[in-house]
């Protein structure tokens, strides 16, 4: 018997990496290129294509090998046809992704979101594993999140289920890149900490933070590390918001898990304690006693293992 392969494909605004395993999710090869999504979706399409070929070539296997393809996109996907509907970081519009590259492969091709996928990665092969219902939640430049109720990803009417970025927590908070006014994303994600920290140093003439030429999320975490009250306080206030919508979700969906992903998630139990902190403080206290709140696992990887989730159940998630 020959060995039988996935892959999965995990297409960015700035890169795309691919990746081929075997039947037991073991990573056998990798390949990362840049999107240059500037070039048009048919040249981005030929060189995913490309990364594909490459991967099959370092491991070995021939297409008739690989027993399924998954990929991940940014943006919004009909998962049902395969298309991208919409992708704002792509600039991309009803691009039958799943239709191109079944028709260079003739390998059965699966697709969907990145935050989906990164939350069924992490089910499937990082912090998750064993969990029935899971909530991912990713912070970094946006909010995103993916929701496994049940072990299989939570996708809504319209396959948009999961933007929890986008929950009002302040009525009368800042304008969001979504145009509604407080959501989450705008208040905790990692350009959101930067800026609560710039507008505050003017009342904090001694900060750590005024020794930075440019201020982002990763300063203020080091800044926060070496005891820099502003920053500890920044990302204390950040942390109660990402906290309070948590909360709101497990008063909703009462999962068992809950991991965190994405960047600013980096700064580790500088923000996680607080995060757990005001989950206990604020959800029905049954259903916070036995969640875990966990850091992600699979890092750079999540939207490659994702992807190869996907394709090990054809999509059926
Ligand atoms: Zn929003």
């Amino acid at each position: 018997m020959t060995n039988k392969y996935y892959i999965g494909l995990d297409l960015g605004g700035t890169k795309i990496a691919t990746g081929i395993t075997d039947t037991n999710g073991k990573l056998l090869a990798t390949v990362k290129i840049p999107t240059q999504a500037q070039d048009g979706y048919e040249m981005v399409t030929r060189r995913m294509g490309d990364t594909i070929e490459e991967v099959m070539q370092k491991s070995g296997a021939n297409a008739s090998d690989i027993i399924a393809i998954g990929v991940c996109a940014p943006g919004a996907i009909d998962i049902t046809n395969g298309i991208v509907r919409g992708s704002p970081n792509l600039k991309w519009h009803n691009v039958p992704l799943k239709k191109i590259i079944e028709e260079r492969f003739h390998i059965p091709t699966y697709l969907d979101n990145d935050a989906n996928i990164a939350g069924l990665g992490e089910n499937r092969f990082g912090a998750g594993k064993g969990s029935k219902h899971m909530l991912y939640m990713t912070v970094s430049t946006g909010i995103g999140g993916g929701i496994i109720l049940d072990g299989k990803i939570y996708r809504g009417a319209t396959f948009g289920a999961g933007e929890i970025g986008h929950i009002t927590i302040n009525m009368n908070g800042p304008r969001c890149g979504c145009g509604n006014y407080g959501c989450v994303e705008a208040l905790a994600s990692g350009p959101a900490i930067a800026r609560t920290a710039k507008e505050a140093l003017i009342n904090y003439p001694d900060s750590l933070l005024n020794s930075y030429p440019e201020i982002t999320a990763k300063e203020v975490a080091e800044a926060a590390r070496k005891g820099d009250q502003l920053s500890i306080e920044v990302i204390n206030k950040a942390a109660g918001y990402i906290g309070a919508t948590l909360a709101n979700l497990v008063n909703t969906l009462n999962p068992d898990l809950i991991v965190i992903g994405g960047g600013v998630s980096q700064m580790g139990d500088l923000l996680l304690i607080p995060i757990r902190d005001e989950v206990r403080k604020r959800a029905i206290k049954s259903f916070s006693e036995n969640l875990k709140i966990v850091p992600a696992e699979l890092g750079g990887d999540v939207g490659v293992m994702g992807a190869i989730a996907l394709a090990q159940c054809s999509g059926e998630v």
